[in-house]
């Protein structure tokens, strides 16, 4: 079955990092950074429901503005996550405006703003745009083992990274997901009910596949009907299961072992790993220098997370003739299945 969630860079990777997804059939989105979004069309921008920073250099901020002046005048609710100081960064940004007039409009945009520091739990802020974005503190979240959001269908995790300034990976982790086939539930002779929830659950659970499963619905006479059947045959004859998929964004890291740690724990088994190759490794010391990764670095890094695909992206501009080079030599220490980031 189709993964329901696609994920794509904004930008070549010669641009500002960043990376959009977007839920299949939801017309809902997420961004990992804020650069330059001008390749993402003002109609994808509004499906964004959820914004991840790394950090707040400008390659990886200065779309704020444009995301901020998108969903002005809308009834919304953003929310955002960053590292250590992103709320005051946040309200900085905000409060270089003006914001007189924001009393009498009819709507109200919210930023919902979470700051991460690493432990297990997160410092959380408040800012409507009716009160000038002025900032209200809200009761710190959990955010056990840096989870920032866990819904039914999807998680999202961070880690915190060094780069010469707290920086902050990423990683959604979508849930296995139960699809049914309707006409196969007409071919049984049944009617689509709450049983069928009841039977994904069971089958998310694990239940056993042999215990009994009662399925009841109304004939179009309103009659009620009940049947038993094995759990395993009805997930067999009615029921497809959707794999989670994995997808891990890394920019923006020095090369340590304590980065390398995080950077493998978070990024372990990922269908897809996006990951920064600013530098090659012969100049591994200018990559030390600036706090980034090089291609090599890189490489091994999905390597020892035993990631599916690796998509190198944020190469220095000064290899700008020397893009196969920077994707050779990460494939090399990869040694798996590299993808060319179109
Ligand atoms: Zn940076």
């Amino acid at each position: 079955m189709r993964p329901l969630i696609h994920s794509r860079l904004v930008n070549p990777p010669f641009g500002d990092p960043g990376l959009y997804i977007e839920f299949m059939f939801e017309r809902r989105g997420m961004l990992f950074d804020l650069g330059d979004l001008r390749p993402l069309s003002d109609r994808r921008l509004l499906r964004v429901s959820h914004v991840f920073v790394s950090h707040t250099h400008m390659d990886h901020f200065a779309g704020f503005d444009r995301m901020i002046r998108i969903l002005l005048g809308r009834d919304r609710t953003l929310y955002l996550f960053g590292p250590q100081g992103f709320i005051e960064r946040v309200w900085h940004r905000l409060a270089s405006y003006t914001w007189n007039l924001v009393r009498n409009f009819k709507t109200d945009l919210v930023l919902v703003v979470g700051e991460y520091a690493g432990g297990s739990g997160m410092t959380v802020a408040r800012l409507s745009c009716r009160d000038g974005f002025a900032v209200e503190s809200l009761a710190p979240r959990p955010a056990p083992h840096g989870i920032l959001v866990d819904r039914p269908d999807y998680r999202v995790r961070a880690a915190v990274v060094d780069h010469g300034i707290p920086c902050l990976a990423f990683t959604i982790e979508q849930k296995q997901h139960v699809n049914v086939w309707r006409n196969r539930v007409e071919e049984m002779g049944f009617r689509v009910g709450p049983w069928l929830r009841e039977l994904k659950q069971a089958i998310l659970r694990g239940d056993d596949v042999g215990s009994a499963f009662r399925v009841h619905w109304r004939d179009a006479d309103g009659t009620a009907r009940d049947e038993v059947h094995p759990l395993g045959e009805l997930r067999d004859r009615l029921t497809g299961i959707v794999p989670g998929q994995k997808i891990t964004y890394v920019t923006d890291v020095r090369w340590s072992e304590s980065n390398r740690d995080a950077i493998v724990e978070l990024a372990r088994n990922s269908d897809l790993l996006y990951i920064e190759a600013a530098f090659l490794d012969a100049d591994a010391d200018l990559a030390a220098a600036k706090n980034h990764l090089t291609a090599a670095q890189a490489g091994r890094l999905a390597r020892a997370a035993a990631v599916r695909r690796m998509l190198p992206f944020h190469f220095s501009p000064r290899y700008g003739d020397r893009e196969a080079d920077l994707r050779q030599e990460a494939e090399a220490h990869f040694g798996g299945g590299t993808a060319v980031a179109k």
